[in-house]
Protein backbone atom coordinates (compact mmCIF):
# COMPACT_ATOMS: atom_id res chain seq x y z
CA UNK A 1 0.00 0.00 0.00
CA UNK A 2 2.69 2.49 0.68
CA UNK A 3 4.78 1.34 -2.10
CA UNK A 4 1.49 2.04 -4.62
CA UNK A 5 0.94 5.28 -3.01
CA UNK A 6 4.33 6.37 -3.69
CA UNK A 7 4.45 5.16 -7.15
CA UNK A 8 1.33 6.91 -7.54
CA UNK A 9 2.72 10.58 -6.12
CA UNK A 10 5.68 9.78 -8.39
CA UNK A 11 3.14 9.77 -11.61
CA UNK A 12 0.17 12.00 -10.23
CA UNK A 13 2.00 14.59 -7.57
CA UNK A 14 -0.12 15.91 -5.04
CA UNK A 15 0.35 19.35 -4.00
CA UNK A 16 -0.79 21.30 -0.62
CA UNK A 17 -3.34 23.80 -1.70
CA UNK A 18 -2.08 26.33 -0.03
CA UNK A 19 1.95 26.84 -0.59
CA UNK A 20 1.79 24.46 -3.81
CA UNK A 21 4.74 21.83 -1.74
CA UNK A 22 4.64 18.85 -3.45
CA UNK A 23 3.32 15.36 -2.26
CA UNK A 24 2.76 16.76 0.96
CA UNK A 25 2.85 14.03 4.25
CA UNK A 26 1.75 14.09 7.57
CA UNK A 27 -1.71 13.40 7.51
CA UNK A 28 -3.33 15.42 4.77
CA UNK A 29 -3.66 15.01 1.37
CA UNK A 30 -3.54 18.39 -0.09
CA UNK A 31 -2.12 20.12 2.61
CA UNK A 32 1.39 20.15 3.52
CA UNK A 33 2.00 19.49 8.01
CA UNK A 34 2.61 23.55 8.38
CA UNK A 35 -0.63 24.85 6.15
CA UNK A 36 -2.74 22.36 8.27
CA UNK A 37 -1.08 23.47 11.56
CA UNK A 38 -1.78 27.34 10.95
CA UNK A 39 -3.93 29.44 13.81
CA UNK A 40 -7.09 28.84 11.73
CA UNK A 41 -7.40 25.88 13.63
CA UNK A 42 -7.07 26.61 16.75
CA UNK A 43 -9.36 25.09 19.15
CA UNK A 44 -10.68 28.13 21.00
CA UNK A 45 -13.54 28.20 23.33
CA UNK A 46 -16.70 28.54 21.21
CA UNK A 47 -20.61 29.15 22.05
CA UNK A 48 -22.50 25.72 22.25
CA UNK A 49 -25.75 27.54 20.93
CA UNK A 50 -24.44 29.49 18.10
CA UNK A 51 -20.48 28.53 17.51
CA UNK A 52 -19.45 31.89 17.72
CA UNK A 53 -15.61 32.79 19.74
CA UNK A 54 -16.71 32.79 23.44
CA UNK A 55 -14.75 33.64 26.34
CA UNK A 56 -16.06 30.49 27.35
CA UNK A 57 -17.39 27.21 26.34
CA UNK A 58 -21.24 27.59 27.44
CA UNK A 59 -24.45 27.10 26.49
CA UNK A 60 -25.25 31.02 24.95
CA UNK A 61 -23.07 34.07 24.85
CA UNK A 62 -23.45 37.75 24.45
CA UNK A 63 -23.54 37.41 20.68
CA UNK A 64 -26.53 35.13 20.59
CA UNK A 65 -28.33 36.28 23.31
CA UNK A 66 -32.18 37.10 22.05
CA UNK A 67 -31.71 35.52 18.83
CA UNK A 68 -34.03 32.98 17.59
CA UNK A 69 -32.27 30.24 17.01
CA UNK A 70 -33.99 26.76 15.78
CA UNK A 71 -31.13 24.13 16.01
CA UNK A 72 -30.53 22.82 19.69
CA UNK A 73 -26.40 23.07 19.48
CA UNK A 74 -24.07 24.63 16.57
CA UNK A 75 -20.63 23.30 15.75
CA UNK A 76 -17.60 24.84 13.80
CA UNK A 77 -14.37 23.12 12.73
CA UNK A 78 -12.45 26.29 12.27
CA UNK A 79 -11.97 30.05 11.66
CA UNK A 80 -12.55 31.03 7.27
CA UNK A 81 -8.94 31.48 7.30
CA UNK A 82 -6.13 30.31 5.93
CA UNK A 83 -6.29 26.64 5.01
CA UNK A 84 -9.73 27.22 6.30
CA UNK A 85 -10.51 29.13 3.69
CA UNK A 86 -8.54 27.41 0.55
CA UNK A 87 -10.17 24.40 1.33
CA UNK A 88 -14.08 25.92 1.03
CA UNK A 89 -12.47 27.56 -2.22
CA UNK A 90 -11.19 24.50 -3.65
CA UNK A 91 -14.71 22.51 -2.93
CA UNK A 92 -16.86 25.25 -3.20
CA UNK A 93 -15.23 26.86 -6.71
CA UNK A 94 -12.32 25.28 -8.25
CA UNK A 95 -13.96 21.77 -8.60
CA UNK A 96 -11.85 20.58 -5.94
CA UNK A 97 -14.67 17.72 -4.59
CA UNK A 98 -11.21 15.94 -3.59
CA UNK A 99 -10.30 18.13 -0.51
CA UNK A 100 -13.47 16.90 1.17
CA UNK A 101 -12.14 14.14 3.24
CA UNK A 102 -9.28 16.18 4.50
CA UNK A 103 -11.96 18.90 5.69
CA UNK A 104 -13.45 15.68 7.28
CA UNK A 105 -10.05 14.74 8.65
CA UNK A 106 -9.75 17.83 10.74
CA UNK A 107 -13.24 17.08 12.58
CA UNK A 108 -11.63 15.10 14.71
CA UNK A 109 -9.58 18.10 16.13
CA UNK A 110 -12.82 19.42 17.61
CA UNK A 111 -13.74 18.28 21.02
CA UNK A 112 -16.80 16.62 21.54
CA UNK A 113 -17.28 16.28 18.00
CA UNK A 114 -18.00 12.43 18.38
CA UNK A 115 -20.54 13.12 20.72
CA UNK A 116 -22.26 15.81 18.52
CA UNK A 117 -22.23 13.23 15.64
CA UNK A 118 -22.75 10.01 16.94
CA UNK A 119 -25.58 7.78 15.02
CA UNK A 120 -26.66 11.31 13.45
CA UNK A 121 -28.25 11.93 9.98
CA UNK A 122 -26.55 14.61 7.87
CA UNK A 123 -28.15 16.71 6.03
CA UNK A 124 -26.19 18.98 3.73
CA UNK A 125 -27.71 22.62 2.76
CA UNK A 126 -29.30 22.13 -0.14
CA UNK A 127 -28.18 24.58 -3.45
CA UNK A 128 -31.13 25.19 -6.24
CA UNK A 129 -31.30 22.89 -8.69
CA UNK A 130 -30.12 25.70 -11.21
CA UNK A 131 -26.87 25.86 -8.99
CA UNK A 132 -26.77 22.18 -9.00
CA UNK A 133 -26.81 21.70 -12.59
CA UNK A 134 -23.95 24.80 -12.92
CA UNK A 135 -21.91 23.57 -10.22
CA UNK A 136 -22.26 19.58 -10.84
CA UNK A 137 -22.30 18.66 -7.25
CA UNK A 138 -23.19 20.01 -4.04
CA UNK A 139 -20.01 21.23 -1.87
CA UNK A 140 -22.02 20.37 1.75
CA UNK A 141 -23.16 17.33 0.16
CA UNK A 142 -19.59 16.06 -0.84
CA UNK A 143 -18.22 17.31 2.51
CA UNK A 144 -21.15 14.88 4.53
CA UNK A 145 -20.08 12.18 2.10
CA UNK A 146 -16.28 13.11 3.41
CA UNK A 147 -17.54 13.10 7.10
CA UNK A 148 -19.43 9.25 6.71
CA UNK A 149 -16.69 7.72 5.20
CA UNK A 150 -13.84 8.94 7.35
CA UNK A 151 -15.62 8.61 10.16
CA UNK A 152 -17.63 5.21 9.65
CA UNK A 153 -17.13 4.25 14.21
CA UNK A 154 -19.54 7.24 14.05
CA UNK A 155 -22.47 5.70 12.31
CA UNK A 156 -23.37 8.36 9.95
CA UNK A 157 -25.97 8.56 7.13
CA UNK A 158 -26.26 11.14 4.84
CA UNK A 159 -29.83 12.31 3.51
CA UNK A 160 -30.67 14.91 1.20
CA UNK A 161 -33.87 15.76 3.38
CA UNK A 162 -33.96 19.38 2.71
CA UNK A 163 -34.82 20.78 -0.85
CA UNK A 164 -34.10 24.44 -1.59
CA UNK A 165 -37.40 25.75 -3.98
CA UNK A 166 -36.32 29.39 -4.05
CA UNK A 167 -32.40 30.48 -5.55
CA UNK A 168 -30.75 33.08 -3.14
CA UNK A 169 -28.97 35.64 -4.27
CA UNK A 170 -25.36 35.40 -3.13
CA UNK A 171 -25.51 36.28 0.82
CA UNK A 172 -21.78 37.87 0.94
CA UNK A 173 -23.06 41.57 0.54
CA UNK A 174 -26.06 41.16 2.54
CA UNK A 175 -26.54 42.82 6.02
CA UNK A 176 -27.29 40.54 9.08
CA UNK A 177 -30.91 40.99 8.91
CA UNK A 178 -31.41 40.91 4.93
CA UNK A 179 -29.41 37.26 5.20
CA UNK A 180 -32.32 36.01 7.45
CA UNK A 181 -34.88 37.57 4.33
CA UNK A 182 -32.79 36.61 2.07
CA UNK A 183 -33.17 33.04 2.64
CA UNK A 184 -36.58 33.35 4.54
CA UNK A 185 -39.26 30.22 3.80
CA UNK A 186 -36.21 29.13 0.05
CA UNK A 187 -36.33 25.56 1.63
CA UNK A 188 -38.68 22.73 1.97
CA UNK A 189 -38.56 18.88 3.47
CA UNK A 190 -38.23 16.04 0.83
CA UNK A 191 -41.42 14.76 0.42
CA UNK A 192 -39.94 11.60 -0.83
CA UNK A 193 -37.98 11.26 2.73
CA UNK A 194 -40.20 13.02 5.12
CA UNK A 195 -42.32 10.24 6.64
CA UNK A 196 -38.88 7.25 6.51
CA UNK A 197 -37.18 9.53 8.40
CA UNK A 198 -38.01 9.11 12.47
CA UNK A 199 -39.03 12.27 13.64
CA UNK A 200 -36.71 12.07 16.80
CA UNK A 201 -33.90 11.33 15.06
CA UNK A 202 -30.77 13.26 15.75
CA UNK A 203 -30.23 15.09 12.72
CA UNK A 204 -27.36 17.67 11.58
CA UNK A 205 -27.30 20.10 9.00
CA UNK A 206 -24.25 20.62 7.60
CA UNK A 207 -22.82 23.71 5.83
CA UNK A 208 -19.06 24.55 3.96
CA UNK A 209 -19.17 28.00 5.84
CA UNK A 210 -21.10 29.44 8.45
CA UNK A 211 -21.65 33.45 8.52
CA UNK A 212 -24.53 35.10 10.28
CA UNK A 213 -25.75 31.40 10.82
CA UNK A 214 -29.05 32.39 8.48
CA UNK A 215 -28.99 29.83 6.38
CA UNK A 216 -28.18 26.56 8.93
CA UNK A 217 -31.17 28.40 10.76
CA UNK A 218 -33.47 28.69 7.74
CA UNK A 219 -32.64 25.02 7.82
CA UNK A 220 -33.31 24.32 11.23
CA UNK A 221 -36.38 25.96 11.60
CA UNK A 222 -37.83 24.11 8.51
CA UNK A 223 -37.13 21.13 9.66
CA UNK A 224 -39.00 21.99 13.41
CA UNK A 225 -41.72 23.03 11.53
CA UNK A 226 -41.89 19.65 9.76
CA UNK A 227 -42.01 17.59 12.95
CA UNK A 228 -38.37 17.13 13.55
CA UNK A 229 -37.16 17.54 17.30
CA UNK A 230 -33.50 16.91 16.97
CA UNK A 231 -31.83 19.50 15.22
CA UNK A 232 -28.03 20.66 15.31
CA UNK A 233 -25.92 22.79 12.82
CA UNK A 234 -22.82 22.14 11.74
CA UNK A 235 -20.45 23.77 9.40
CA UNK A 236 -16.75 23.48 7.92
CA UNK A 237 -15.82 27.26 8.31
CA UNK A 238 -17.02 30.09 10.77
CA UNK A 239 -16.49 33.07 9.43
CA UNK A 240 -16.14 35.91 12.83
ZN1 LIG B 1 1.51 24.02 2.45
ZN1 LIG C 1 -23.68 32.17 21.14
Amino acid sequence: MAALKKFLDFIFPRHCIVCGKENPRGGFDYLCGECAGGSFIAQVPRCKRCAEIAPVSAFGCAKCEGEELYFDEAMVVCEYAQAGRELVLELKYRGGTYVAKDMARFVSKVKNAKDFFRGAILVPAPLHPSRLRKRGYNQSEVFCKGIAKMHAALDLKVENLLIRKRPTTTQTALTKKDRILNVRGAFEVSKKLKNKIDKGAKIVVVDDVMTSGATLNECARTLKKCGFKNVRAFAFARRS
